[in-house]
């Protein structure tokens, strides 16, 4: 098949045609395989870019992913974590900034309890009309339900590579069985999910990638994150090499050609890497941006990875900065809360 007839393709993506496209080499093709991917985009969410207000509320982690700044064994992050007050505080922050998805994020810490983190649900969800996004890692069932009823809306847990030997690798033997578990559980009780992976790990090959792009449509998530593995310091991976723009701009619109109506986010993570990433991945298929509101003195302390973007700003100046971005770019800033596309479809 010629590239234009692959580009044009409706839905059921082989494997193998997956890993054609990722493969392009030819800078037109790649621009072919981008415009496509933006075109198909702006079908569903017109030039609108969805934000997302990100609290990182606590970098405790129990965790030992090797690529991971917040690993439980890097004694040299300080450690930190917001009180309630602060979390709400910031919750109206972003309120104020017009934002309408306020995203809870944290390392795997168990100090947020299930009663805790319900708490925070029902005090967000009392005081500002907003859609919720738990990002906590991996929990329990029991959790996960109590946190649905207690009013959450989204569950982000991106699945970090779909090949399981990699997955037990990079996880200290974690079966990525239990993983993809935890994903159709929180999807079955009715959370919108988010799943996805890192470009550019070490041994990651462009095949697994197309396996991670075909785990996110298996699980039909509601957005689907790709972001460059930037190494992290005090981390086994710390002298490996990053991920590329390209690569992950690939993903994303691959991602975009097979899953259609998916929200893609255009990460923290390219930009970090690349000055223009936030454009790029806007121009290669993606329609998500999640601005980081996390205050200072937190915000600096949130190091997955190194020379992240953005943490020497005031939350409020770099909320602006990605607003000016956006227009720049000829897109607009959507101030709706930007619920999946799917749930219209049942709701
Ligand atoms: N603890 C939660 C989320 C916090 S980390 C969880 O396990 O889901 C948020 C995301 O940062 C992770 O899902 C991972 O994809 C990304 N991340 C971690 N280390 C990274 C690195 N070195 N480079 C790029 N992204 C990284």
């Amino acid at each position: 098949m010629e590239l234009g007839e692959l580009l044009h393709k409706e839905r059921d993506y082989s494997r193998d045609e997956i890993i054609y496209l990722l493969n392009l080499k030819d800078t037109r093709d790649i621009h072919k395989l981008y415009s496509r991917a933006q075109e198909i985009t702006n079908e569903y969410f017109g030039n609108m870019v969805y934000l997302r207000g990100v609290i990182e509320f606590s970098n405790y982690c129990s965790e030992h992913c090797m690529y991971c700044g917040l690993r439980e064994e890097n004694l040299i992050l300080p450690r930190y974590r917001m009180t309630a007050e602060e979390i709400l505080q910031t919750s109206k922050n972003i309120y104020n900034s017009g934002i309408r998805t306020i995203v809870l994020q944290s390392g795997q810490d168990s100090f947020f309890d299930t009663d805790l983190v319900s708490y925070l649900i029902y005090s967000i969800k009392r005081q500002f009309d907003v859609a919720i996004t738990l990002s906590l890692g991996q929990r329990n069932f029991e959790e996960y339900k109590t946190w649905k009823i207690a009013g959450a809306d989204r569950y982000l847990l991106k699945h970090e590579s779909a090949n399981p030997k990699l997955y037990a690798t990079y996880h200290r033997k974690a079966k990525l069985d239990d993983r993809i578990q935890h994903l159709k559980y929180l999807k079955r009780i009715g959370f919108q999910l988010g799943s996805g992976n890192m470009v550019g790990l070490p041994l990651q090959t462009v095949e697994d990638i197309a396996d991670d792009i075909l785990l996110c449509r298996e699980l039909d998530v509601d957005m689907a994150a790709f972001g460059p593995f930037i190494p992290a310091n005090n981390t086994p991976y710390q002298n490996k090499k990053a991920g590329s723009t390209e690569l992950t701009l690939k993903t994303i619109a691959v991602t975009r050609l097979v899953m259609r109506s998916s929200h893609i986010p255009s990460t923290t993570s390219l930009d970090s890497i690349d000055t223009f990433g936030r454009e790029k991945g806007l121009a290669a298929g993606a329609n998500v941006i999640m601005p980081n509101f996390t205050p200072h003195p937190y915000r600096e302390k949130y190091l997955v990875y190194k020379n992240k973007r953005g943490i020497k700003f005031e939350p409020s100046e770099a909320h602006l900065a990605i607003k000016n971005r956006i227009e720049a770019a000829g897109k607009k800033v959507a101030y709706s809360k930007g619920h999946s596309l799917k749930m219209r479809v049942t709701a």
